[in-house]
């Protein structure tokens, strides 16, 4: 599942395909899940000047002003192959495809490919209003705890996932960091002091750094098949720390999976009831 750290992690691998390359060709084709289908015709003959990642979006900047922002959602992936080269997944599935004389960057399952112009680009609200970016050069800590607290009365799950709080967190890290920290997810933000947020989002920096390389992702430091997560992906097996079945159930307006141990992450709901 596309988080912060693999969004990070394409940016590399597109960034040493295509940065400073002349683009030979590039298409969009109708896809059930790519929404609009932008013509990338303009592209062609351009060069690309940047790839960068900003939380879950990827930004491909060309030397005429536009930029090709992707979101991959739930099922997207940009793959880089060799021209000629067999492809992994069918070409149906090819949402946008970009080629240079030495490599085809092929975003496949993409629900968001969009062509953006500077103007556009500054003013795109999924862009304008991300919350600071976890894996960010500088992560602004203080301001993502200001963010949260504007979500006082979500689910801690929720507003976790949500990128206008903090950029970068999906439904693995969610869980992980939760659990790491001791914090019910299903709690509302206001049950959790300063502090508390604080540390969950140094820790959710910590953890998707620490997975920026690639391979199974790792939040327990043992990468031996099936030890790397705490929570996530465990329903109904022991708490690597009490024991206690790992409890999971759908969260929020998409229903997405949350794991939590009823007993390291006891519900706050009665602690501090909310005042004034
Ligand atoms: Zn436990």
């Amino acid at each position: 599942m596309p988080e912060g750290d693999t969004i990070f992690r394409t940016a590399d691998v597109l960034r040493a395909a295509l940065l400073g390359r002349r683009i030979t060709a590039a298409r969009a084709q109708p896809h059930p899940a790519l929404r609009r289908v932008p013509d990338l015709s303009v592209l062609v003959g351009t060069t690309v000047v940047g790839v960068e990642p900003r939380g879950k979006h990827l930004l491909i900047g060309f030397d005429n002003g536009l930029t090709l922002r992707s979101h991959l959602r739930m099922s997207g992936s940009w793959h880089r192959y060799r021209p000629g080269e067999r492809w992994k997944r069918p070409a149906r599935r090819a949402s946008a495809v970009l080629e240079t004389a030495e490599s085809v960057a092929v975003a496949f399952d993409t629900p968001v490919v969009e062509l953006l112009t500077d103007a556009g680009l500054r003013r795109s609200r999924p862009l304008r209003e991300l919350g600071p970016d976890l894996l960010g050069r500088e992560f602004d800590a203080p301001e993502g705890v200001r963010r949260l607290r504007e979500r006082d009365a979500e689910e801690l799950g929720n507003a976790l996932l949500d990128q206008r709080a903090v950029a970068g967190i999906g439904n693995v890290y969610k869980s992980e960091v939760a659990f790491l920290e001791g914090l019910d997810p299903w709690s509302p933000v206001r049950a959790f002091d300063d502090d508390e947020l604080l540390r969950a989002l140094r820790t959710a920096r910590r953890l998707l750094q620490a997975n920026v390389r690639g391979g199974t992702r790792v939040t327990t430091g043992r990468r031996a098949g099936g030890q790397g997560l705490w929570a996530y992906g465990r329903g109904g097996r022991p708490c690597r720390r009490c024991g206690t079945p790992i409890r999971q159930d759908r969260q929020g307006e998409l229903a997405r999976l949350t794991y939590w141990c009823p007993r390291c992450q006891r519900s706050r709901w009665r602690l501090r009831p909310r005042c004034g």
